[in-house]
């Protein structure tokens, strides 16, 4: 569809990120419903990175990604840019913590689920349009009642963010060690390897209920732990022992030895949850937001 500005109406405001709003928005003359990431002033764009952003646009638009939300389009309007995609239920970060308020744990049969369909998304991304995702972390994963889980935030959004955002703010990072070693040198560039890190961190967190490393006084402190610290691991005796070694495996602290998404797909824990092919992810998502599935 052709989006122009005045053509769409607030519905209401699904979330606040650090650089603006998503909202709901609806297309008044097509009726499509969608969700519009505002970021807001962007004053200068290098030549370089419009290119760049031109051709992920075209690209993103083209191809069908499994487990992606739709991209439709991206608008300018008064100096911010408004990145216009498919609209979905709930992320996971809202809705693990729905899940706990609810006394209940997310089980490691619907993580199996979560985790499929989120490595096979990123290995299409990286096949596909030859990105890593770069912001891997619950809030970037989106779910619906119909049992769909999509990433998002990748690609253009992604790219005006991390330009944005030079330096990380807030104290819960997803960031792998390498990425984030002042001593290393980054020039080489972002592997996908890094991505994995993240989706380590971010199924952990959703298992356990809470970010898996302790709260930091700073940012600086934060790099200190992940960097030098032990990786976290599951809690003993609570998870299976497939699913502790595939947390563990993510959370490889040196790149080199940490597998990429092909090597995650040959996970026990993987091959397990890809046999077990009646978990109703949609009844547990409709349970948790309605009260009834
Ligand atoms: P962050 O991901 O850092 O939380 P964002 O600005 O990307 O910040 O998103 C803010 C919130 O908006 C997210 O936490 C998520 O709950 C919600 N959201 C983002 N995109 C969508 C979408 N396509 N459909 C439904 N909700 C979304
Ligand atoms: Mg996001």
């Amino acid at each position: 569809i052709d989006i122009d500005v005045c053509d769409l109406r607030l519905v209401e405001e699904l979330g606040k990120g650090i650089n603006g709003p998503v909202n709901k928005m609806e297309h008044i003359r097509s009726g499509e419903v969608m969700a519009v990431k505002k970021i807001q002033h962007i004053s200068y764009d290098p030549l370089d990175e419009k290119r760049l952003l031109m051709d992920l646009e075209t690209n993103m638009k083209s191809k069908k990604l499994p487990h992606t939300v739709k991209f439709y389009g991206a608008l300018y309007y008064e100096g911010d840019v408004w990145i216009c995609m498919e609209v979905m239920d709930t992320s996971l970060d809202k809705f693990y913590h729905k899940v706990y308020a609810l006394n209940r744990t997310i089980p490691e049969e619907i993580i199996g689920q979560i985790a499929i369909c989120v490595i096979v998304a990123l290995q299409k991304l990286k096949q596909e349009l030859k990105i890593a995702h770069r912001d891997v972390k619950p809030s970037n994963i989106l779910l619906n009642r119909d049992g769909e889980v999509k990433i998002c935030d990748y690609g253009i959004s992604g790219r005006l963010e991390n330009s944005l955002t030079q330096s990380y703010v807030g104290t819960q990072m997803y960031m792998a060690p390498e990425y984030i070693d002042p001593a290393k040198d980054r020039r080489k560039g972002f592997s996908v390897r890094a991505d994995v890190w993240s989706l380590g961190l971010t199924l952990m967190e959703i298992a356990i209920g809470q970010f898996p490393y302790k709260k930091c006084e700073s940012a600086f402190q934060q790099v200190k732990v992940v960097v030098h610290g032990n990786p976290p691991r599951l809690p003993e005796g609570k998870y299976s022992a497939e699913f502790s070694d595939f947390i563990a495996t993510c959370l490889t602290k040196e790149e080199e030895k940490r597998p990429k998404f092909i090597g995650l797909l040959e996970h026990p824990f993987i091959i397990r949850a890809k046999e077990n092919s009646d978990v109703n992810l949609g009844a547990f998502v409709r349970e948790i937001l309605d009260g009834s599935s």
